[in-house]
């Protein structure tokens, strides 16, 4: 009885603070990802459908008209910069240019007034929620497990990192500086940013779209932020490296600014955003991974785990106590399926789906709700059929962006095109043994051409299955 009893008080309370106006609920929803995944133009267009009513039939507040009015108001978090929303509708819409990407924290308020669904909390008037979306880089996440472990530790693992056959080439500058380094002698300054520089220049090196990799911590050393050249990311790894640091020697050096990195840089992050979240996006630019080949695949795979890793309270996450709300769901989505035909978004989706069951299960991830969707956010290709040779391909047809290739074809920015992506293999399981990429052939297209109704007014961002993923992360709180 006294349960029933709390239960009915808080919900008059809601209720009738809902109708004084006086009580609005807010959702703190991340959005990560590894650079170029897609998130600064995810958000955008969620923002952009949702306050210019986009055709969100997925979406059940949308799909039974009981969606009132979404806007955008300032944000509460005076310390964190806001995501320049009009600035990057600005170079989508009018420019048909894609917007610049995340380089750092950003947050935006968006506030959904609703009608519920259920009569009782009618009675009451609109519903109102702010949802507070956080963009933040996903390289960020990837420092978590750097917090159990000590300089020795991520020394001896980025060696021998270095030495897999996808990263033995691009480490051979870096590794020539640092096996040079006597771990003993005096610490010196220059030789510290040499080697941090050379460092770096791996690490970006792995990134890069013909390698793709994914797991390349410390991640402040490709996303800096706002910690561009400060002497807390003046520091690598050794690959030589003494039992004890003598005070005073380049280990000393390296070892303390590794440690003031962890409390400097990562603790603050976590504590400050991660351990506020309710919900959780994480999107993955699957294509290009696999079309970099499987050692890429693996590597997202294992970079999927660390990330989700971070959103489990549990033993291994040195947050656990710190969490301050619990993250209930997390959407793992495949970005830019519009760069395939839609026969092969199930393939897209039982990749993705593959690579997110695996990394669930290693990262012992429970008490959430672990979703996965094939979308693109904007959708800057339709759909058309070709016959070559008596055979009829499905293909993409789309503006490539000025300058993009396939073999020894240039594309101009002004034509349209059709292309035929390539067919993804219909057992996931393949990415993972072959050798080769899967040979997919994509072509990045510029932003589609919106229509003008005959006011005047643009329609709204095409998009696959945004509201499918909106829905996920949304649906519930505004039921
Ligand atoms: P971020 O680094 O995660 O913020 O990535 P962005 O959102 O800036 O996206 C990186 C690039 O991926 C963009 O410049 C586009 O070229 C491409 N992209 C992202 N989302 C989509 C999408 O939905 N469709 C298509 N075709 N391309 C996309």
């Amino acid at each position: 009885l006294t349960s029933l009893g709390d239960e009915a008080r808080i919900a008059l309370d809601t209720a009738a603070g809902r109708a004084a106006g006086l009580f609005s609920p807010n959702l703190r929803l991340g959005v990560t990802g590894l650079s170029r995944a897609g998130k600064t133009v995810f958000i955008t267009a969620l923002v952009h459908n949702l306050i210019h009513g986009g055709r969100l039939p997925l979406f059940d507040p949308v799909r039974s008209g009981r969606l009132a009015r979404a806007y955008l108001e300032p944000q509460p978090d005076d310390s964190v910069p806001r995501f320049a929303y009009e600035d990057h509708v600005r170079a989508l819409v009018d420019e048909r240019i894609w917007p610049e990407s995340t380089r750092s924290i950003s947050q935006l308020r968006l506030t959904v007034e609703y009608e519920s669904a259920s009569g009782w909390n009618r009675m009451f008037g609109r519903g109102r929620l702010h949802i507070d979306i956080v963009d933040y880089p996903g390289e960020w996440l990837l420092d978590l497990p750097l917090l159990g472990k000590d300089f020795r530790t991520f020394s001896a693992e980025a060696t021998e990192q270095s030495e897999s056959a996808v990263r033995s080439e691009v480490a051979r500058q870096w590794r020539a500086i640092a096996d040079a380094i006597d771990p003993d002698a005096d610490a010196d300054e220059a030789q510290a940013e040499t080697l941090a520089r050379a460092f770096r220049a791996y690490l970006a090196e792995c990134r890069a779209a013909s390698r793709s990799l994914s797991t390349l911590p410390p991640g402040r050393f490709l996303m800096p932020g706002d910690m561009e050249g400060s002497p807390a990311l003046t520091f690598a790894p050794l690959t030589r490296m003494s039992d004890r640091a003598r005070s005073g020697s380049m280990q000393a050096l390296m070892q303390r600014r590794y440690e003031a990195y962890k409390s400097l840089v990562v603790k603050p992050f976590f504590r400050a955003h991660i351990t506020r979240l309710d919900r959780q996006i994480v999107l993955v630019d699957a294509l290009s991974a696999i079309n970099a080949g499987h050692e890429a695949v693996a590597d997202l795979e294992r970079a999927l785990t660390e990330i989700l890793t971070c959103f489990r309270p549990g033993r291994n996450n040195p947050f656990s106590a710190l969490f301050q709300r619990r993250i209930d769901r997390i959407l793992v989505a495949a970005t830019k399926a519009d760069h395939l035909h839609h026969e092969s978004h199930r393939r897209l989706e039982a990749i993705i789906d593959r690579l997110v069951e695996r990394a669930v299960r290693k990262a012992s991830l429970s008490g959430a709700s672990v979703n996965t969707v094939a979308m693109a956010a904007v959708r800057a290709t339709r759909e058309a059929t070709v016959t070559e040779d008596g055979e009829t391909l499905p293909v993409v047809v789309g503006t490539p962006i000025d300058g993009e290739k396939i073999g020894d074809e240039v594309f101009d920015g002004n034509k349209e095109t059709a292309v035929f992506p390539g067919d993804l293999p219909d057992d996931p399981g393949k990415l993972l043994e072959a050798r080769e990429g899967a040979g997919q052939r994509f072509v990045r297209m510029r932003p589609p051409r919106l229509e003008r109704t005959a006011e005047g007014m643009t329609l709204s961002l095409p998009h696959i299955r945004l509201d499918k993923a909106l829905q996920f992360l949304l649906g519930d709180r505004l039921a």
